[in-house]
């Protein structure tokens, strides 16, 4: 608490965010964060917001984790940096194995990034580079899903189906090619069940497979569930072991990406596990770090470490900072906290007693249409009608009234809207630290619900 009172006052004491160097959004609409205590973040004025997505899913330990400050601070004591051309340290070592520990099966190599998007990078690259080592160099699609996002990098953005996000940049692209999302609240049909449903859209792959010839295909890639761009979009049971299934038909690599969804959002270290499959390669970032440091990862598989270690030698891929010693003393800290100390354990049940609360307080709402996800993973999709599931007018931008009016409440949450497969989707994204108390809960489904009415009446 003393430290939070320290950090506001000197923060009135500095000049207010006029104008500003940083080169972001519009600083006049930013409040200037100055201290985190548990799942609050402080403002310069000495307001408290209640951190109820984690900034966009990464804050799984709040922000003044004990445990993870210290070890940050005994590494930058020790050494901050030494070169992956010239050195290992403990602590990536220490890392790497600790993941590989508890990674789905058959998962025995790290590739430690500063972020989710280098992790996508690092892992399109590596397929692409595996079938080389394997004599296939005429690999070169990657199929994906409209309903998806994989990061702001130029490969990472051409995995993703986010048209919005891709539109300015599209001549720069890499193609990809896209298939429909796992999304039953919107395209499961009636007198479907919800495994049929999994398994019409999980066929898709192999119809895009066949069109574009099997052998020309390098990997298919998927957030096991969907964050950003649908608001928690869990998959039905059996969709991703048809798609395992797919893959292994035809030849081509899995790639999960759990930037978002890893880490224990979804009640399991790596989302995947619930859905009784392994990928080739999984990309982690957000939970990982923390918040405390900059870390992303890219894992692979040992039959794709190999091709690599026995052909050419070495993936020809790197980053300066990649392996840097005081991001892996901070994830390792945070992995302590989440496996050892058993928070990730405790993710059901909290996430439960959110639904539960969420359900209450929302569950008759006229303009909530879905609640879903998993853990402390969780998204509301906000329609016109409930019965229809006509979508709200877009121009309205209610995911953006919903933000405003939340940080007004005191409540961080992460609502977005798109159009998808000419659907509109205003989404509330929710991912609370896995700290977070009954009463917090309450606290967070209170301002959620008045947010979302002050934007529907304003
Ligand atoms: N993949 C997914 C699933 C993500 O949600 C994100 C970030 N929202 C990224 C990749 C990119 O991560 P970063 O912003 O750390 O580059």
């Amino acid at each position: 608490m003393r430290r939070a009172w320290r950090a506001i006052r000197n923060a009135r004491c500095s000049s207010p965010v006029a104008d500003t160097a940083v080169f972001g959004r519009s600083s006049a609409a930013l409040r200037k964060a100055v201290a985190g205590e548990g799942c609050y973040l402080i403002d310069a004025d000495g307001r408290r917001y209640l951190d109820g997505s984690g900034g966009a899913a990464v804050s799984c330990l709040g922000h003044s984790d004990e445990k993870v400050r210290a070890a940050v601070h005994a590494q930058l004591d020790q050494v901050a940096f030494a070169h992956t051309g010239f050195f290992t340290t403990d602590v990536t070592e220490r890392l790497a194995r600790k993941l590989v520990e508890n990674a789905p099966e058959g998962i025995t190599r790290v590739y430690p990034l500063s972020g989710g998007s280098e992790a996508v990078e690092a892992a399109l690259k590596l397929a692409r580079q595996f079938f080389l080592e394997k004599g296939e160099p005429q690999r070169r699609h990657i199929i994906a899903r409209r309903q998806s996002y994989h990061g702001n990098t130029l490969g990472a953005l051409a995995a993703g189906g986010n048209a919005w996000r891709r539109e300015n940049y599209q001549p720069l692209l890499v193609q990809c090619h896209h298939i429909a999302p796992c999304y039953p609240y919107r395209d499961q049909q009636d007198g479907e069940s919800a495994e049929e449903y999994g398994l019409r859209v999980a066929n898709e792959l192999e119809e895009k497979l066949v069109e574009l010839g099997p052998d020309s295909v390098i990997a298919f890639i998927a957030e096991p569930v969907v964050g950003a761009t649908a608001g928690a979009l869990a998959p039905v049971p059996g969709y991703f072991k048809r798609i395992r299934e797919i893959c292994d038909t035809h030849g081509i690599l899995l790639i999960l990406d759990e930037v978002m969804c890893g880490m224990g959002r979804t009640g399991t270290l790596f989302a995947c596990e619930q859905d009784g499959i392994s990928p080739d390669i999984v990309t982690i970032a957000k939970g990982l770090g923390a918040g405390y440091a900059s870390i992303g990862a890219m894992l692979c598989q040992e039959h794709i470490y190999r091709a690599i270690a026995d052909g050419s030698g070495a993936f020809q891929h790197g980053h300066t900072y990649h392996g840097h010693p005081l991001a892996a003393a901070a994830a390792n800290a945070v992995l302590e906290r989440l496996i050892d100390d058993g928070l990730v354990a405790g993710v059901n049940a909290k996430g439960d007693r959110l639904v539960a609360a969420l359900t209450d307080r929302l569950g008759q709402h006229p303009h909530v249409g879905d609640i879903r996800g998993r853990g402390l993973f969780r998204g509301i999709e906000l329609v016109a009608d409930r019965e229809t599931k006509a979508v709200l007018d877009p121009s309205r931008k209610t995911h953006a009234r919903v933000k405003k009016a939340a940080m007004e409440n005191g409540l961080i949450c992460y609502p977005a809207g798109g159009t998808i497969d000419g659907k509109h989707g205003d989404h509330i994204l929710l991912a609370p630290p896995f700290i977070i108390s009954d009463d917090q809960i309450d606290e967070l489904t209170d301002k959620l619900a008045r947010a979302i009415d002050t934007a529907l009446t304003n």
